[in-house]
């Protein structure tokens, strides 16, 4: 089973990316914030991942954990997965191993998506017109999520290293050039896999 994680920092393209991913390799897609996103907003569990995306906090992990663990249990005969947005600390990586692991599975790869904090900024604002997100279209808040990436993300990407799985990635560009390294990545790997 391929599991691919794509990382890289709020406005990094790994909804983007992960869509062609799925398409060309025949993968499902999980992306943690379009599951939280899509809960019934009446529910507690969305309300309490609300309380902390629109401030641009990461939801406590024994949630996300949970529901992520979930969202892959409803695809048993997936070929292959792209964690988009997860993991986003150590604990939830150390829990992503263990979950696969009890699968008889692992991570692949980690292709992480390397883009400046100044095109970042300036990719949100942007989306911010076409995706009617709170979390987006205010300075303050995508300040918190790029120096929560940074605090407690970007530790995740060393957790791969050491592991020999991550492979980096050159994030600005066309979004075909784009699409075309992280084949090229993926594809030199998935031979050694
Ligand atoms: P972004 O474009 O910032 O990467 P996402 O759509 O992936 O945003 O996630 C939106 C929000 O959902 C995050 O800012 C965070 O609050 C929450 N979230 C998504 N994934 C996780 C995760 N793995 N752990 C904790 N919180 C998460």
């Amino acid at each position: 089973m391929l599991n691919i994680v794509l990382f890289g920092p709020p406005g990094a393209g790994k909804g983007t990316q992960s869509e062609r991913l799925k398409e060309k390799y025949g993968l499902v897609h999980i992306s943690t914030g379009d599951v939280f996103r899509a809960l019934d907003p009446q529910s507690d569990l969305a309300k309490l991942a609300k309380s902390y995306s629109e401030k641009g906090n990461l939801v406590p992990d024994d949630v996300t954990i949970q529901i992520l663990e979930a969202e892959v249990s409803k695809f048993p005969d997936a070929k292959g997965v792209i964690y988009d947005g997860f993991p986003r600390t150590t604990a939830q990586a150390e829990a992503l191993d263990k979950f696969l692991a009890a699968k008889g599975t692992s991570v692949s790869v980690m292709l992480s998506l390397v883009v400046p904090e100044e095109e970042l900024k300036a990719r949100l604002v942007a989306r911010a017109e076409v995706s009617g997100r709170k979390d987006d279209a205010d300075p303050s808040i995508i300040e918190n999520r790029i120096n929560t990436y940074k605090k407690s993300t970007a530790p995740v990407a060393e957790f791969y290293r050491s592991q020999g799985k991550l492979s980096e990635i050159n994030g600005v560009g066309s979004i075909d050039d784009i699409s075309e390294r992280l084949y090229t990545a993926l594809d030199s790997r998935k031979t050694k896999i």
